[in-house]
């Protein structure tokens, strides 16, 4: 596959997680909005059986390379798939060749749900004819170091101009929304109370999904630790007196795109600087007509290098580390992190999802 391949799924699937700026609604606003469809006084088992602190660096280097199977993107289906099955191992199951219609496609079952690998996308037996319809699920490549504009070659730069313009982004197509729908539990803000619980990050009150809740725990007390610790503490203290504000789910109706964020899901964390002058997301640096793609990493609100390697060691990509940059943008997504070389730890996932009451509002809270 051409390098130039490489980049350009890269791009197309930064562009897909990155924000789209549609019509939202926090879930307190929807919580607290009589005809916002949150059931009362559900109560949920614990699903999730996760081995305390597992930490599968041993299981990631048995991972074979495999490209045969895959159409686009930097990694195999097949390696997805397997580390997939590593991440949510309550959630995804493997499906066995017998049980496989479509072998040698590739299958892998989410909650219930048979999906099978059509050209790099995750489609349930009734969309395998629709897959032309689809972006592919393929993971994209998640370096080590912030890109650097200094460095793009002049096609890079092309490249990213075209993706960035509004009618590219309207007119690009979404992965099967019905992939996320299953691994997240929710396909409607109904299902919010058997996912999403409060919990609080940084002395800001948030809603989680389940899935990232002890994580997001776990980072937020190692981000304090740091704050007793001579190497960091200077710069760690000025990003929590900083990143004055935290935003978590939002349920986010589709205007102009199909594609959701996965603040849609409870899975991402924002945490900004209010009111800055710094670039913090590209959409709104190109909103002020200002030429992004070329401006240093320097203009940037970006949280200390050793903030970003706790989420990430925790499961959490960090959004400014993609081209098309979120730098206040944290998503659990250890799959990403595990295919591209890094070490991740699961934390038992021991937490139950509540009936969010009477919240508090998210940016108001203090410690
Ligand atoms: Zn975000």
């Amino acid at each position: 596959m051409s390098k130039y391949i490489i980049y350009l799924i890269l791009l197309v699937s930064q562009v897909l997680f990155a924000e789209t700026i549609v019509e939202s609604k926090s879930a307190i606003e929807l919580i607290e909005n009589p005809s916002a469809q949150i059931v009362d006084n559900t109560t949920n088992t614990n699903i999730l059986e996760i081995d305390t602190n597992t930490n599968i660096l041993n299981i990631v280097e048995k991972i074979e390379e495999d490209e045969s199977s895959v159409e686009d993107g930097e990694f195999s289906v097949s390696n997805i798939f397997r580390v997939l099955l590593l991440s949510y191992p309550h959630i995804v199951k493997p499906v066995p060749q017998s049980e496989n219609p479509y072998y040698p496609d590739q299958a892998i079952n989410v909650r219930g749900i048979t999906f099978y690998n059509v050209n790099g996308r995750f489609l349930p037996e009734e969309e395998r004819k629709n897959w032309k319809k689809y972006n592919s699920n393929t993971i994209y490549t998640y370096p080590r170091e912030i890109p650097d504009p200094a460095i793009r070659t002049k096609s890079e730069i092309s490249l990213m101009k075209k993706q960035s313009a509004k009618s590219y982004r309207r007119r690009k197509k979404p992965t099967y929304y019905g992939f996320h729908q299953a691994l997240y539990g929710m396909s409607s803000l109904s299902d919010t109370n058997t996912q999403i619980m409060k919990a609080r990050l940084f002395g800001k009150q948030i809603l989680i999904h389940q899935f990232a809740h002890d994580s997001l725990k776990q980072v937020e007390k190692e981000v304090y630790a740091l704050t007793n610790d001579d190497k960091y503490k200077v710069e760690v203290k000025k990003f929590l007196k900083e990143g004055n504000t935290v935003y978590s789910f939002f349920w986010r109706t589709i205007a102009g795109s199909k594609s959701r964020s996965l603040h849609s899901y409870g899975v991402a964390v924002d945490v900004l600087e209010e009111n800055s002058k710094k670039a913090m997301y590209w959409l709104w640096r190109q909103n002020q007509k200002i030429d992004w793609i070329k401006e240093p990493i320097s203009v940037r609100w970006n949280p200390p290098n050793s903030v970003v390697q706790v989420f990430e060691k925790y499961g959490f990509v960090w959004g400014g580390k993609w081209n098309f940059y979120d730098t206040m943008h944290f998503e659990y997504k250890p799959e990403i992190l595990i295919l591209n070389g890094y070490d991740v730890i699961f934390l038992n996932q021991e937490a139950i999802p509540v009936v969010i009451e009477n919240p508090t509002n998210q940016t108001e809270v203090q410690n």
